[in-house]
């Protein structure tokens, strides 16, 4: 069956071979076998669902949120003379009505609908009539509430499914996904184990930097400038940092167009469009901007505040060098932005143990910041990529060609005051006492009666903020968790205290400890 998957490959796409996981995805779904495929974006999921789609007999169901795809890959499979459609609310409910006549005549391989559908009486009723191929949902991430962008009536459906007598086979489909995430679709979807097809998240054509210490502003217009011709996003916190970057750019002369919530649908479709068709070569948007945005020549993502969590960044990030072509994401850090993330979550509605895993999620991210280890390599432990690898060889911090300071001396007088205070507190805390703050909270613990209290007065409280973030990076501190994290001590730091492992950093690092 899978000669027949590969001459489907080499007839339709023109393609000689699989891709890695590819192959064993298909082969799952053709025998019937519930699988999961985790695999970088660009990774070739489409073709995963399509070829046994098309091989396999009756109607296959794609659910998919980013309704925006959906007209594209219908396009592109009717161009192969594959019948394909979609049903969603950009149709009128005329058309809807039509399309579904038509599906339950069977004259369709494949139909794509948004989670929403599953709502539908009519639309449920005509799926349990006719003879389907399997059903797949894309960015199957949305179905758990542990993926970071949760979609209620995505999960809903699983329910539906399961009452379903003529369920063939389901497939889910993700770029983004932890171990919880994994786990979680597995049970909800019925995925066994050796149907789970994990091909890694390194995506090796792209090169991650972190710029800290420098103006923001002109750093980007510095950039941009060197990269005139070639098209990039730049992904603001608000929409009010979207219009004042984009005025910005446009005042400097430069192409770019603008994308968040805020604006029209008739604003946001030109911008895209202008931005999809090279009409303009510099994408300022919110998060709102890219999901189902298939632009495969993106150079760089630059984000110019520090996102939420590393699920989200990576995802915005990887939109750059679909084509597998090098590609730069850069993340300018302030440490406001990381108080403006915060202030988010506090905001937020979220039940209170969700805003914990909220606080933890950005604490990766922060760390992310501080790291020197290489990026790429960060990224891919957080998500527990257990594939081979080895370091990128092209972040900043493989890059990075400079001196590194021995900081053993300062590690142990920060890890000493964190055991001193009694774990109980966070970074803000532990720097004053280690500035030797006379801060009213301060004085009122006695922490200025501690041997630790003005150890590092030489730094200022930032600078020490910010190398307890560096500790925590190198899993030298516990960085605790919730609202209020308490850093806590690691196996790690005990090796530190007793002078058993020493604490390097980067030289350029240590002038802004
Ligand atoms: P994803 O959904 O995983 O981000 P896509 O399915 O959009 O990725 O595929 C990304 C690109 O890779 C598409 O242009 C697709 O045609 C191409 N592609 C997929 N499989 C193969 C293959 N086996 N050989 C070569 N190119 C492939």
């Amino acid at each position: 069956m899978i000669e027949q998957a590969r001459q489907q490959l080499q007839h339709y796409f023109g393609y000689p071979s699989f891709r890695p996981g590819q192959e064993q995805v298909i082969s799952h779904a053709m025998n019937k076998q519930n699988t999961l495929a985790v695999m970088p974006t660009g990774g070739g999921k489409s073709i995963c669902y399509q070829i046994p789609g098309m091989v396999m007999d009756g109607t296959a169901i794609i659910i998919s949120p980013l309704i925006s795809l959906m007209k594209d890959q219908v396009d592109a499979l009717t161009a192969l003379g594959v019948p394909a459609t979609y049903i969603n609310s950009s149709l009128s409910n005329e058309e809807q009505r039509q399309r579904l006549q038509d599906m339950k005549r069977n004259r369709y391989s494949f139909v794509y609908v948004a989670p929403e559908r599953f709502d539908s009486g009519f639309f449920l009723q005509a799926i349990q009539s006719i003879k389907l191929s399997l059903i797949a949902f894309d960015e199957a991430h949305c179905i758990s509430q542990w993926g970071h962008d949760f979609r209620p009536s995505y999960r809903s459906i699983v329910p539906t499914l399961n009452k379903l007598n003529n369920l063939p086979v389901v497939m889910a489909l993700t770029a983004t996904a932890t171990t919880e995430v994994i786990t979680d679709i597995q049970r909800l979807i019925h995925v066994q184990d050796d149907a789970v097809v994990n091909t890694g998240f390194a995506r090796n054509n792209l090169a991650f930097r972190i710029v800290k210490g420098q103006d923001k502003r002109d750093f980007l217009s510095r950039y941009v400038k060197e990269r005139s011709s070639e098209s990039g996003i730049i992904y603001a916190a608000t929409r009010k940092d979207v219009d004042y970057i984009h005025q910005f750019l446009i005042r400097k002369g430069f192409q770019a167009g603008k994308y968040h919530a805020g604006l029209n649908e008739l604003e946001r479709k030109q911008a895209q469009n202008d931005f999809i068709q090279d009409k303009t070569t510099i994408m300022v948007a919110t998060n709102a901007f890219g999901m189902g945005i298939d632009k495969s020549n993106v150079r760089y993502v630059l984000h110019y505040a520090v996102p939420m969590n590393i699920e989200s960044y990576y995802q915005e990030a990887g939109r750059a060098g679909r084509d597998g072509e090098p590609s730069e994401c850069i993340l300018l850090f302030s440490g406001q932005d990381v108080g403006l993330q915060k202030y988010l979550i506090e905001q937020s509605e979220m039940a209170e143990d969700k805003k914990a895993v909220e606080y933890e999620k950005l604490q990766a991210m922060v760390n992310y910041c501080h790291t020197h280890r290489c990026l790429q390599e960060y990224i891919l432990d957080y998500f527990h990529d257990q594939t081979e690898r080895e370091v990128c060889g092209k972040c900043s911090n493989c890059q990075y060609e400079g001196e590194k300071e021995d900081m053993t001396k300062e590690a142990q007088m920060v890890l000493s005051c964190v055991k001193r205070m009694g774990e109980r507190f966070g970074a803000g805390m532990t720097a004053k006492v280690l500035k030797g703050s006379s801060d009213k909270r301060v004085k009122e613990f006695r922490f200025d009666q501690l041997s630790t209290y003005g150890l590092m007065g030489q730094y200022t409280e930032k600078e020490i903020s910010s190398f307890i973030h560096f500790l925590t990076a190198e899993d030298l501190l516990n960085p605790g968790q919730g609202k209020f994290p308490s850093l806590q001590l690691t196996p790690k730091s005990l090796e530190v205290l007793t002078g058993k492992r020493n604490v390097w950093m980067k030289v350029e690092a240590t002038h802004t400890v």
